[in-house]
């Protein structure tokens, strides 16, 4: 395919034929970056560059995947195979095997995910006996996984008062005592966990010159997508990298950079001019993706940010139809609406599942589309929930091959030394562990030496422990001879895994075995794949990596006609001729967690900036009146978004007076949330505010009562109030109901009260009492 560079624009081909120095491409969505970093690796090769020397950055596995097959296509199936391509995390995992050593790891260390993490740290707040309720093991994590991405050592956290005051300041005083025992406890397993893997590569880096140097000479040409979203660890190790030849090509959009919330650092897009002597900036302004009124919207919103570079993205695309705005009573009818939507758009145009996405901001937001595509047949797919080998029986088999590979590996270990059960109790792991921590030694070496140590365990305990050493050193042996399959195939078989679930019987239990057949295919498959690559055997060594840092994404084998659905992160650099945008509520999207500054507002609406721009033909925009959130039903009010887009782009699909946002009165009603989290829409100076009249609404009502089926959850006995009624409520004590309105779940009541003055109430929330 020679003519490859015929089917860029001129502005695209630009950064594709300069071959060496520093440039960074810096576009709107869809305009072609991901397409210039592919096009420009296989310039690269045909100009003789060796794929060895190339390094690839991406934002997932199946990104690179895909670019390597395009590159394939190009310059010829056997040179893309060399090509080192993938995350931050799977490419520098991959070189700290080589050099674990130097650093004191075992080059067979072990990857923790998150739940390993979770799991190590609330040990630690156990063992410190710390308050579980103050030092949430969650938050913990998170802080500490900022610590780590902000290159804050242990040692750099506690000579830094003021990180300490901060976090003394919220209430966890110990945490920076947390940090070490939990990396302590991490560099005694032999893990590594995600964070790690890039901290380590930056210790590695700035450590050892040598190594650097080998490094940068052999990552000659470097390149990287979505360059606005990496944080501080991932930027230093690109500097350094690059340092030498300052070969580096990055391409990105500061309107989609949307991990502030996990480091990332949008000043690495706008100072790269000032990292390297000499930058080449480029523009792309054409989108090839979407609609002209897809792009025309993303603008008219993005605009609203006033962080940003000045950019201009217009399209030939044709104008498309508008987006479709659609309001429900509640989040059933939501789904409901969004998978006969799918249907119909389906059947109309001919097109298959594997064109449509429904986007949301929350996992949990997932449940009510999955009901109603099932009940309409319609096939999916969901993204980043439980991925496959995050369940309950795949983490046993992975347990079990991880502790072939790295016996100090602590959580695999208490995850297995009992599963099947072998009569080996909590209290002789308790035993154990505090030896353990005593003679500085993992649990598996304790018990290798169980005969010359002074312990509390009974003869008949020590026995089945040792079996148990002993059964995990025979696959070691195994493991020498065995690929990945072999030695899991076997594994199940002896360990007793897969009788135990056939025992239990239960269509539970049979679907479980299922999956761990599911897992023994699937590592057939990688064994089968990994010989064809360069270097590669298809060791349980590749494998375990490779699951260690599979997203969800990653096993998408992109044959499947399924609507996909997942969160607006997890969307970014992905593209569906249609795209809907559900839970399009304020405190939903933008996140009521998210709009305390301008900045966290300003990232929301690039959130949604990437929503949108993932459409290629049509995009739906759809809200609820009301949702159960934290446990309670609540009113809905529609995003700001919806009303941040020129109207122009917008068809209602609902009659528009539904869709006018609420009259400042009526934050008054939302009396059991906390109100300093509400929004108050101040009219404008000359503009009345945008709520319907009262008129309007009464109208509204008479023509379509309301019909939720939000209202069988709710107490509605109080609607045969009237005016003068005595009432009571839980916070502002008696009063006396002056006013009523609305009708159903709608009905409001102006009460006075002797506590509170004046008050609006939603009657199905007031829980009022009759006096
Ligand atoms: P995002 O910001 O969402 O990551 P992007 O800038 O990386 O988008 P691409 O994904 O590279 O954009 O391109 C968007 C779409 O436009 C893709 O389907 C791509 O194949 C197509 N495209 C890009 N450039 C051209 C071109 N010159 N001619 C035709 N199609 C193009
Ligand atoms: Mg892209």
């Amino acid at each position: 395919m020679q003519n490859y560079l015929e089917q860029l624009n001129d502005a695209q081909r630009a950064p594709v034929l300069q071959k060496d120095g520093a440039m960074i491409v810096i576009a709107g969505a869809g305009s072609g970056k991901t397409r210039v970093l592919t096009y420009r690796i296989a310039y690269l090769m045909e100009q003789g560059v060796d794929p060895f020397n190339i390094l690839a950055l991406t934002f997932t596995n199946k990104a690179a995947r895909e670019m390597k097959k395009r590159i394939s296509q190009i310059v010829g199936a056997s040179e893309g195979k060399n090509l080192w391509m993938g995350t931050f995390h799977s490419i520098f995992a991959k070189i700290l095997r080589f050099e674990a050593d130097k650093l004191g790891y075992p080059n067979n260390f072990t990857i923790y995910d998150t739940q390993d993490s979770q799991s190590v740290i609330r040990a630690v707040i156990k063992e410190m006996m710390l308050d579980k309720d103050v030092y949430k093991y969650k938050q913990v994590y998170s802080r500490i996984s900022s610590y780590k991405n902000s290159l804050i050592t242990v040692k750099a956290y506690f000579s830094n008062p003021e990180l300490m005051e901060a976090d003394a300041m919220a209430k966890m005083p110990r945490l920076g005592d947390i940090y070490k025992s939990y990396v302590d406890k991490c560099f005694k397993a032999g893990a590594m966990d995600f964070d790690d893997l890039l901290l380590k590569t930056n210790e590695l880096l700035t450590r050892f010159p040598e190594v650097l140097a080998k490094y940068q000479n052999r990552f000659r040409y470097i390149l990287v997508d979505e360059y606005q979203d990496t944080n501080h660890s991932q930027y230093l190790i690109v500097r350094a990298l690059s340092d030498r030849f300052q070969n580096i090509c990055v391409v990105g959009d500061d309107a989609q950079s949307i991990y502030a919330f996990r480091g990332a650092n949008i000043n690495n897009i706008l100072n790269f001019q000032k990292d390297y002597d000499d930058v080449n900036v480029y523009r792309l302004e054409q989108n090839y993706r979407s609609s002209k009124n897809i792009v025309n919207a993303a603008n008219s919103i993005i605009e609203k940010n006033k962080t940003r570079l000045d950019k201009v993205v217009w399209t030939a695309n044709e104008e498309g139809t508008k987006i479709k705005v659609n309001r429900t009573m509640t989040d059933g009818d939501e789904g409901r609406f969004v998978a006969s939507s799918i249907f119909e758009t389906a059947m109309n145009n001919q097109v298959g599942y594997g064109d449509f996405a429904i986007l949301y901001r929350t996992n949990a937001q997932s449940r009510a589309m999955e009901d109603a595509l099932r009940k309409r047949d319609i096939p999916y797919r969901i993204y980043g929930g439980l991925s496959f080998y995050q369940r309950k029986e795949i983490k046993d088999v992975i347990a079990y091959l991880r502790l072939i590979l790295n016996p100090k590996d602590e959580e695999a270990l208490k995850r297995v030394i009992n599963y099947p059960a072998r009569g080996i109790g909590q209290t002789t792991m308790e035993r154990l562990t505090v030896a353990a921590n005593h003679y500085n030694r993992s649990i598996f070496e304790v018990i290798n030496a169980l005969g010359k140590i002074d312990l509390k365990i009974n003869a008949g305990t020590a026995t089945k422990l040792q079996n148990f050493t002993l059964m995990i050193e025979s696959f070691q042996v195994l493991n020498q001879t065995y690929n990945a399959f072999e030695i899991a195939e076997h594994v199940t078989k002896k360990t007793g895994l897969v009788q135990e679930l056939k025992k239990d019987g239960t269509p539970e239990g049979i679907a479980r075995i299922e999956n761990i057949e599911e897992l023994l295919n699937g590592m057939r498959d990688f064994v089968e794949e990994q010989k064809e690559m360069a270097d590669a055997t298809g060791s349980l060594a590749e494998f375990l990596e490779d699951v260690a840092l599979a997203t969800d994404m990653d096993n998408d084998k992109g044959d499947e006609d399924r609507v996909a659905l997942m969160t607006v992160h997890l969307a970014k650099g992905l593209e569906f001729p249609y795209v809907y945008i559900v839970g399009m509520e304020e405190e939903l999207f933008p996140s009521g967690m998210s709009m305390n500054t301008r900045s966290e507002l300003e990232e929301e609406r690039r959130l949604f900036y990437v929503a949108l721009t993932r459409a290629e033909k049509q995009a739906y925009l759809t809200y609820t009146q009301s949702r159960y959130r934290w446990g309670k039903l609540i009113d809905a009010e529609p995003s700001r978004f919806i009303e941040e887009i020129d109207s122009e782009y917008l068809e209602y699909l609902t009659p528009i007076t539904e869709h006018r946002f609420k009259p400042l009165l009526d934050a008054d009603i939302f009396d059991d949330i906390d109100k300093s989290k509400l929004r108050l829409r101040k009219p404008s100076a000359g503009n009345p505010p945008k709520g319907p009249t009262e008129e309007q609404l009464r109208k509204l009502r008479r023509l379509k009562p309301v019909t939720s089926d939000t209202s069988k959850n709710v107490d509605l006995s109080s609607t045969n109030l009237n005016v003068g009624s005595k009432v009571a409520h839980v916070r502002f004590g008696k009063g006396t109901i002056t006013k009523i309105e609305g009708v159903g779940a709608d009905t409001k009541a102006e009460i006075n009260f002797e506590n509170g003055g004046l008050k609006k109430l939603l009657l199905r929330f007031a829980k009022l009492e009759v006096l």
